[in-house]
């Protein structure tokens, strides 16, 4: 028997891999947080298979602003330090 459960999915948003949490079996039918720009996903799973990927919240848009902050926060922060 092999081991068909799925354990990641890709955030469609900022591409980063989701690692599924342990109460997502094989089929699920639920909502998901992306942990690296903080979109919430609804999916479904079949047999490992997606069936349904929705974007319940987008917050990659703010995600994005939030990093090109934080960059131009520490490129002043490095300025500074010369
Ligand atoms: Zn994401």
């Amino acid at each position: 028997m092999t081991n068909r459960r799925r354990t990641g999915i890709a955030c469609i948003m900022c591409k980063n891999t989701i690692e599924l949490p342990e109460y997502v079996g094989q089929d699920y039918d639920g909502d998901l947080l992306c942990g690296m720009c903080g979109s919430l996903l609804h999916i479904k799973l079949d047999k490992s298979e997606v069936k349904q990927y929705k974007v319940l919240r987008d917050r990659y848009e703010e995600w994005k602003k939030e990093e090109r902050l934080k960059s131009l926060q520490e490129t002043a922060a490095k300025l500074r330090r010369k």
